[in-house]
């Protein structure tokens, strides 16, 4: 019987497990991560490579390890590893302190490279269903499954592509976005951060680049004000008890396909030199023959392949999954289908939650690194009674 099983060997997965064995004390060999990856923090260091980002979004208190100045100090005098404002860490710098954080609590070790099919709950302890047909036991299990598994495809693209076309979205699982090999000309579809970065990403490289994205840049430093980081505005938000209105108001916080200053200008400048075209507008129909042609309202753009930075798809994750432990267990869900769980973020007596699960409690920052943290604190929370 182990102790704790945490499903998802993401940001949040990984986090959790640090808080539980260097704050909590929980001994390591009694905890395990399930992750069908081959590495733990697979889909982070994927997406974030893919998209040719230098830095993060956030600052430099958020990461994986529990002191905030961690990071700050694993970087010694390397300054330059840092980017104004709000000293944001280089990816790889972040990259080389997330392995040693998981060589500090031994982390690699607690890896189950496996998907969890089923989990049943009892009062005292639950059973842990793996897709390879092994069973775990453990006190509790915390749901870490962030949005990985479900890249948002437009139909049109989704359609294309089932007719062998070239179009791959940047954040799918197994995808190695390489602009040496990338054909000549390419549509980076998406307005925000990410299909910015990929489409310089690729312009760089010598690429003919077309940019599509349904609305102009929407400017923000980060993706929702920093004040839902802390009292200021999760106060508030705590307050709402009715979880519709909670809902609304983290739609509202969220800055959907923002980025920041320092990629608009960049983004700005590659347009104006003619080094990428950028189309405001929609795809309305797509067709592939030798070439792929995607019709826009007022423009044909004719391209070699499609590289989709369209976001994950909002449904809640978890799929089948969920869907049973809800159904078996009676757990309470508000209206748009999200958990319904105490300040501990606790579904029932022997489940948590972090990440998106989190996010009617945790509030706009829950997805993030920030939210980790957060979701970390008040699991913990529970432990102490
Ligand atoms: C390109 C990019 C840049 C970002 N930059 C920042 C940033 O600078 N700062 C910031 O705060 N946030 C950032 N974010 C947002 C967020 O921090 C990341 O998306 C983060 O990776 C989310 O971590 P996660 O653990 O919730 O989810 P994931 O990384 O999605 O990990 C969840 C894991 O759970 C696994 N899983 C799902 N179902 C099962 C199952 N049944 N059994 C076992 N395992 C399962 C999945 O396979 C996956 O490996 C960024 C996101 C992206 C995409």
């Amino acid at each position: 019987m182990l102790d704790w099983v945490i499903i998802g060997g993401g940001i949040h997965g990984v986090h959790m497990a640090v808080r539980l064995i260097a704050e909590a004390g929980v001994v390591p060999e009694r905890l395990l991560i399930v992750d069908p990856a081959e590495r733990l923090l697979d889909s982070w260091l994927r997406c974030t490579s893919n998209t040719g980002m230098r830095f993060l979004r956030s600052p430099a208190v958020h990461h994986l390890d529990l002191d905030p100045y961690a990071l700050l100090r694993f970087a010694g005098k390397a300054r330059k590893r840092f980017a104004r404002p709000y000293n944001r860490p280089a990816v790889d710098l972040f990259a080389e302190h997330c392995d040693h954080v998981l060589d500090k609590y031994g982390l690699r070790a607690r890896h189950c490279a496996a998907r969890v099919a089923e989990v049943e709950l009892d009062c005292d302890s639950a059973r842990v269903r793996l897709d390879d047909g092994d069973e775990l036991s453990a006190r509790n299990v915390v749901l870490a499954m962030g949005s990985a598994d479900a890249p948002r495809w437009p139909e049109w693209a989704a359609e294309l592509r089932s007719q062998g076309a070239d179009v791959q979205h940047v954040f799918e699982s197994g995808i190695v976005l390489d602009p040496a090999r990338s054909p000549r000309r390419v549509a980076v579809v998406g307005g925000g951060i990410s299909a910015a970065q990929v489409a310089l990403r690729l312009s760089d490289a010598g690429r003919q680049v077309h940019m599509i994205s349904r609305h102009a840049a929407r400017v923000h430093q980060f993706d929702s004000d920093p004040g839902w980081m802390g009292p200021k505005n999760l106060r508030g938000f705590q307050r709402v008890g009715d979880l519709g209105k909670r809902r609304e108001l983290i739609t509202q916080a969220r800055h959907a396909g923002s980025m920041p200053a320092a990629v608009d200008k960049a983004l700005r400048r590659a347009v104006s030199s003619q080094q990428l075209e950028l189309h405001l507008g929609e795809v309305t129909a797509a067709t592939a023959g030798p070439e792929l042609t995607l019709m826009l309202a007022d423009a044909a753009i004719v391209v070699d392949a499609v590289v989709l930075a369209t976001g994950f798809s909002g449904e809640r994750p978890g799929g089948p999954l969920i869907d049973k432990l809800i159904a078996d267990h009676s757990l309470p869900c508000a209206s748009c289908g999200y958990p319904v769980v105490d300040a501990h973020l606790r579904w029932h007596p022997r489940l948590f939650v972090t990440g998106p699960l989190a996010e009617l409690r945790v509030g706009p920052v829950s997805r993030n690194i920030a939210g980790a943290r957060h979701a970390g604190v008040r699991i913990l929370g529970a432990l102490r009674g």
